[in-house]
C-alpha cells in the first residue's frame, strides 16, 4: 500500500527530538505564551525573511485575524471587497466572510491553479480593498504581477501561505511577498505540528501589535482591553514541536521536489495532464514546495478506482468548489467554468517525503498503464 501521506512515518524520523522538546515544556511548568513560542516566532520569521512572526491557534485564525486587524486599524470596513481565487480551499473564503467582507471570486490560471493576474484587474471596483492571494498546492501565486496591480489600485495584499512554507520566487519566500501572510501548521501541511497551530508573518509593526492583541482577548497589556478580541494562541508544546520540525523542513522539501521531478519525468500518458510550474515571466525562478502533486484527467473516478486497486492511495483537492457549497448557496449561479472543470478533474498523487524511489516509480508505472477505454 502506498499511502497518500505517511504522517506517522514522517514524525517517527524525529521521534527522539520531539520527545525531548515536549519533555522540556512539561518540566518548565509554563504552557502558554512562553519561551518556546517566542523562539519559534523569531525562527519562523527569520525563515520567511519577515520582521514579525506571530503564533496563533490555526491557519484559519491567522487569516481571520489579519483581516480583523486591518478593520481595527481602519484600513478595511464591513462590505469591502476582497479578491480571492475561486478554486481555493474554503478557509480562505471563510476568513473573508467571517469579517463581513465580500469575497470576489476570480478564476485561476488552469495550468498553475493560482490566481490569473490578467483576470484580477477587471474584477476591481471602487469597493475593492484587498487581494487575498493563495499559494495553492505549494507554488507561489504570481506575486510580482499581483503586487504591481495592487500598487496601481492601492489595495492591500495578503497571502494565504498555508500550503507553501518555503516556496519561493527568485529567492524570496512565501510570507514575504505581501502586507501580511497567514500560515497553517495543521499536521498534514509541509510544516506540520502535532495538533492545530498557525502563524502570521508581516513587516508591519502596527499590524503585528494589533493582531497580537486581537488574538489575546483584545488585550495589549494584562487586564487592559483595547478590542473585543478572541483567544487564538499557539501552545508552548506545539511551538516546541514546530521548532524541531522547522529544522528539517528544507530537507523534506527537497525530497518532495525529487519526487515531483520523478513524476514529471516518469508519467507519460495522454489521458493525464501534469502540473505546470511557472510564473508569467519565464525569467523568474519558481521553487514549488509540492504540498500536493495534482494531476488532471477527464477520467478521474476511473483512474482513482484503478489506482486504489493497485494499492495506491490518492485524494481530491478539492471535490466541491466554494461557490457550490451549501454554506455559500447564494453564489451557486456564478459562472466559473475553469474552477468547475478543475474541481471535476483534479487528483492528488502520493507525496510523502518518506516515499522510496521504488514507490514513486511504481506509481508512474501504474499511471502509464492506465487506459480510459
Ligand atoms: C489548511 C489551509 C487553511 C486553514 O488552515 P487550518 O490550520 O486548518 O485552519 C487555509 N488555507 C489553505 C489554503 C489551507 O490549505
Amino acid at each position: 500500500m502506498i499511502q497518500f501521506l505517511d504522517l506517522k512515518g514522517i514524525n517517527a524520523q524525529y521521534r527522539e527530538e520531539l520527545i525531548l522538546a515536549v519533555t522540556d515544556v512539561i518540566d518548565s511548568g509554563w504552557y502558554i505564551q512562553g519561551s518556546q513560542v517566542n523562539a519559534f516566532e523569531q525562527e519562523f520569521a527569520d525563515y520567511c525573511g519577515t520582521k514579525h512572526g506571530i503564533g496563533v491557534a490555526n491557519g484559519l485564525d491567522a487569516l481571520i485575524l489579519i483581516l480583523r486587524a486591518y478593520k481595527a486599524l481602519g484600513k478595511l470596513k464591513e462590505g469591502d471587497e476582497v479578491i480571492v481565487p475561486a478554486n481555493t480551499y474554503i478557509a480562505s473564503i471563510l476568513a473573508i466572510t467571517e469579517n463581513r467582507l465580500k469575497p470576489i471570486l476570480v478564476e485561476p490560471n488552469e495550468h498553475t491553479y493560482n490566481l490569473d493576474p490578467s483576470l484580477i484587474e477587471q474584477a476591481i471596483t471602487p469597493n475593492t480593498k484587498a487581494i487575498l492571494a493563495v499559494h495553492l498546492y505549494g507554488q507561489l501565486a504570481d506575486m510580482p504581477a499581483i503586487n504591481t496591480i495592487a500598487q496601481k489600485h492601492n489595495l492591500l495584499v495578503i497571502e494565504d501561505a498555508a500550503q507553501a512554507h518555503g516556496a519561493q520566487i527568485d529567492g524570496r519566500k512565501a510570507g514575504n511577498w505581501s502586507d501580511a501572510a497567514g500560515f497553517s501548521f495543521y499536521p498534514g501541511k509541509n510544516l506540520g505540528a502535532l495538533g492545530d497551530a498557525g502563524a502570521v508573518t508581516t513587516h508591519d509593526d502596527q499590524l503585528a501589535q494589533t493582531l497580537r492583541a486581537l488574538g489575546n482577548y483584545g488585550s495589549h497589556k494584562k487586564y487592559e482591553n483595547l478590542y473585543q478580541g478572541i483567544n487564538s494562541r499557539l501552545d508552548e508544546i506545539q511551538a516546541a514541536l514546530l521548532r524541531v520540525k522547522l529544522k528539517h523542513l528544507d530537507t523534506e522539501t527537497k525530497r518532495r521536489q525529487q519526487i515531483a521531478t520523478m513524476y514529471i519525468e516518469g508519467i507519460k500518458n495522454d489521458a493525464i495532464v501534469l502540473p505546470l510550474t511557472r510564473t508569467a515571466s519565464p525569467l523568474t525562478r519558481t521553487d514549488h514546495v509540492w504540498h500536493l502533486f495534482v494531476i488532471r484527467t477527464p477520467h478521474r473516478e476511473k483512474l482513482q478506482t484503478y489506482l486504489a486497486g493497485q494499492g495506491i492511495q490518492t485524494l481530491i483537492h478539492y471535490p466541491i468548489a466554494p461557490h457550490q457549497q451549501q454554506a455559500y448557496k447564494q453564489w451557486s449561479n456564478q459562472n466559473l467554468p475553469i474552477t468547475q472543470a478543475i474541481h471535476q478533474q483534479v487528483l492528488s498523487l502520493p507525496i510523502s517525503p518518506t516515499m522510496t524511489d521504488q514507490q514513486v516509480h511504481a506509481v508512474c508505472q501504474s499511471l502509464n498503464h492506465f487506459t480510459d477505454a
